[in-house]
């Protein structure tokens, strides 16, 4: 069973092998042995997420999620076969999408196994989609877009967004549904293929490379009349320039903060008056939070999926000792979508 371990808390961008190594032990699935409720499973595709920075901490500083342990396999969503069950919920050859580890076989205790997507394993069995956009598109990616837009963002046709980070695994989802409900849709990435997908595959109606133009000029020329909703995937700086066009009451989706999270040196964000000044609204949200949320989701993804209305870029690394080196391109930008680690 080949397993990613958390080896080192980095200072900065983590390096596979120094804070990430592969290790090889033995599985005898056939003498496996379980406890009440656990499961063993075979893992097809993992989640790689930015979110998984922010667990790569010392254990002393608090957050939302738990700190990983050094030596402890890391951990994130996948989806995977039961191969051996002592879950009256589980039979083997079920599908199960939940917590595994950045490994082959993956020992899934009761806990665990309790806190899985039932829906989601039992919706992707009927699906004609990808197995992974089940990570993706109709996961927990696609529904921070969801979540993120709809309750925070509040969108109302004729109004513009703009989008960061917009041909990601959430930006590229935020982009379309804005689409669909008749915003004037506006994004940047740091790379020209991505603006050249963003431009003419999802037809966004303007994009722009932050790493190549002016983000203030760009953003005067593509948002004439202001911005009504930034959908923010990066703080720093870029949060900092949107703040002086957003519009009077415009909402700014506090969805991740990607430039901060290999440095302890954070950004000041200059212009926070504008908060008051506009009378704007900034509210940060957490996926987990609004799972309840899981069933009208999958429910209007499915509908505008069989519209045709939803396309979904992924980014698929094969091999599990591939894992560290494809995280460490989410945090310098080197994914080109939703990045899928195909297991097996
Ligand atoms: P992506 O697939 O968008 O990958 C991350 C992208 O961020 C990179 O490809 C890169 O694209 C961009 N990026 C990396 N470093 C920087 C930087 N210094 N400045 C600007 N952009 C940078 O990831 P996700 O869609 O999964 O996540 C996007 C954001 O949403 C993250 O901040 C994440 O933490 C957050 N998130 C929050 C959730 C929540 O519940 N609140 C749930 C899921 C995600 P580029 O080419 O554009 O630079």
């Amino acid at each position: 069973n080949k397993s990613i371990i958390f080896k080192a808390v980095p200072e900065g961008y983590p390096v596979a092998g120094e804070h990430m190594e592969l290790v090889t032990k033995e599985i005898d699935i056939e003498n496996f042995s379980l406890a009440e409720g656990d499961i063993l499973v075979k893992n097809h595709y993992m989640s790689l997420d930015p979110y998984m920075r922010g667990k790569m901490r010392h254990s002393y500083v608090k957050s939302y999620t738990p700190a990983y342990e050094i030596g402890q396999v890391l951990d994130g969503r996948g989806i995977a076969i039961v191969v051996k069950s002592n879950n009256k919920k589980y039979q083997v050859g079920d599908y199960y999408i939940g917590l595994i580890g950045w490994e082959e076989y993956s020992h899934i205790p009761a806990n665990v196994v309790s806190a899985s997507f039932e829906i989601l394993a039992k919706a992707i069995s009927k699906s004609k989609v990808p197995e992974s956009y089940f990570l993706g598109l109709l996961g927990l990616p696609g529904m921070s877009a969801y979540v993120g837009l709809n309750k925070i963002g509040q969108p109302k046709k004729g109004e513009t967004i703009f989008i960061t980070a917009a041909s990601g695994a959430v930006g590229q989802v935020v982009g379309q549904i804005a689409k669909i409900k008749g915003l004037r849709v506006i994004g940047s990435a740091g790379d020209d293929s991505k603006i050249k997908y963003l431009e003419e595959e999802l037809k966004f109606d303007g994009a722009f490379n932050y790493k190549t133009c002016n983000t203030d000029e760009k953003l005067k020329e593509l948002c004439p009349n202001g911005i009504d909703i930034y959908f923010d995937n990066v703080g720093g700086e870029i949060l900092d320039i949107v703040l002086n066009h957003l519009n009077n009451f415009a909402r700014i989706v506090a969805c991740g903060m990607i430039s901060q999270y290999n440095t302890n040196d954070h950004y000041g964000v200059k212009n926070i008056f504008q908060v008051i000044k506009k009378r704007l609204l900034i509210q940060g949200f957490i996926v987990t939070d609004h799972l309840q949320e899981i069933e009208p989701f999958q429910k209007e993804m499915g509908e505008w999926l069989k519209q045709g209305k939803l396309k979904y870029k992924e980014d698929i690394v094969e091999g599990i000792q591939n894992a560290p080196q494809a995280f460490v391109n989410i945090l310098t930008g080197k994914n080109f979508g939703k990045l899928i680690v195909k297991i097996c």
